[in-house]
């Protein structure tokens, strides 16, 4: 590298700092607005906006509702040419787990809860924008910051529909961050995920009389086949499932069932195999049962593909940000919320950062399918290892300051790693060429996607288990 080039990425980044902290704060008030609405996938109508507007404020151009999807937006800051790196925003929740930011259970009353913290991975990845495009205004470099803001990714549906309708089409490269167990950039898959609902349908009666078409039957004799043939059928893959509807009052045979199931698996094509032989046995027990069955596909996405070039570049920024900044009253918070989940137990939390390249990650990621066609660098902040993600204690959590250094610490390494990548098109060039070499020619496919009209019209439809896809 030129003595010129390593001055001006000094300068860059020391502007790119100076500008983060400026913004810090407000990230910090985004972290605890958007834990306030916890609003469920699809439904993110007030997240999206505070989200959308916050990036006008600087200076970036918005699309809403972009793609026709109501909550996805998309924001765009450019300066003359260069590589486009997209940054993505997620701000869904999780239903049924909000709590207080308190050590102990005390629910919300919400419909969601940000047990995934999502409320920090919107303002974190946006912060890290914001703060990358005016610290290219102030040394004037070339480039483009794209933010992607991205809806539903708990259901997995969202960057898949956005893949699909061309929203990632100009970016070069995806940054992004997570919640989790250690801190450092991750180069290693995690697991794909496949996802529909089986719907069974009967004919209602007296529940006192012989009623042989029960819905509910036939949903649980599925349920209990897949059951009975894990073990030798598909020992290797998860399959998980809720149901949705069973019947409303015993003394009414349930004219219709619902089940949503979900296969999960670190190689995609096993995962759809496993959800096609699943719901092959739910439609044979359907029909045992005499009544009508449909199956409503929701989702499908592979789980991340590696890529060791944007791992370590933004390795390189987190070895010299270091691990998150907790206070001792952070510490002591989370030690309390610890002894509520685990009574006894002494807090284990990773207070160090590193590269994580080996084994793969328990969790499906919607990003994972843009992964396998744009470069994807993501970093992960710790949280105690006894705090589960998607539990309660999680969301409380989420919304309590202790949370806060973990996420800023994302949000800062991502502002330099934008800025890195901005200005070195040879390193994002080298990103793509280590892509194409991981893939060694195997076919991608479309993104597929089910419930498009549910979830652009009608998405309460879909939470309250009576959509019907047309
Ligand atoms: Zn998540």
């Amino acid at each position: 590298m030129k003595a010129d080039d390593e001055h001006k990425l000094k300068e860059t980044a020391d502007a790119a700092r100076r500008h983060w902290l400026a913004i810090r704060p407000q990230i910090e008030r985004q972290f605890q607005a958007l834990w306030q609405l916890a609003e469920l996938p699809n439904m993110e109508f007030r997240s999206a906006t505070i989200l959308a507007d916050w990036l006008e404020e600087h200076g970036f151009t918005v699309s809403r509702h972009v793609c026709g999807i109501p909550t996805a937006f998309t924001a765009s800051y450019r300066h003359g040419d260069g590589p486009c790196i997209a940054l993505l925003a997620e701000y869904d929740a999780l239903p049924g787990t909000g709590n207080m930011a308190v050590p102990r259970r005390e629910a919300t009353g919400l419909p969601g809860g940000h047990a995934c913290g999502h409320n920090h991975i919107g303002p974190a990845n946006i912060g890290a924008a914001i703060a990358a495009a005016h610290a290219m205004a102030e040394t004037g470099i070339d480039g483009h910051i794209l933010v992607i803001g991205c809806p539903s990714e708990e259901i997995v549906w969202g960057k898949i529909a956005l893949l699909r309708e061309g929203a990632f089409d100009q970016a070069d490269a995806i940054l992004t961050s997570h919640g989790d167990y250690q801190n450092g950039a991750v180069s290693r898959p995690c697991q794909s995920v496949v996802s529909g609902e089986f719907v069974f349908l009967g004919e209602s009666g007296h529940g006192g009389t012989v009623r042989r078409q029960n819905a509910l039957d036939a949903a649980e004799l599925a349920i209990q086949s897949v059951e009975r043939l894990r073990a030798h059928h598909f020992p290797d893959t998860a399959a998980e499932h809720v149901m949705r509807l069973g019947g409303r009052i015993p003394n009414v045979t349930p004219d219709e069932a619902r089940v949503w199931m979900t296969t999960r698996q670190v190689d995609f094509e096993r995962a759809e195999a496993v959800y096609q032989f699943i719901r092959g046995i739910s439609d044979k027990a359907a029909t045992m049962c005499g009544v009508g069955f449909r199956e409503q596909f929701i989702t499908a996405t592979r789980g991340y593909l590696a890529n060791d070039t944007l791992a370590e570049l933004l390795q390189r920024r987190m070895d010299e940000i270091g691990p998150p900044r907790w206070s001792d009253a952070d510490l002591a918070w989370m030690q309390e919320l610890v002894h509520a989940i685990r009574p006894g137990e002494r807090m284990k939390l990773d207070r160090d950062t590193r590269l994580h390249r080996v084994g793969h990650d328990l969790y499906g990621q919607d990003d994972g399918e843009a992964s396998w066609r744009i470069p994807l660098g993501r970093v992960n902040w710790a949280v105690p290892e006894q705090v589960p993600l998607h539990n309660w204690s999680f969301a409380a959590l989420s919304g309590h300051t202790a949370s806060h250094a973990g996420p800023l610490m994302a949000s800062e390494v991502l502002t330099l790693g934008t800025l890195d990548l901005i200005q070195s098109p040879a390193t994002v060039a080298q990103a793509k060429a280590e892509l194409a070499r991981r893939i060694a020619g195997r076919t991608i496919g479309e993104p597929r996607i089910g419930a498009w009209h549910t979830m652009t019209e009608a998405p309460d439809s879909f939470w309250d288990a009576t959509w019907v896809e047309s």
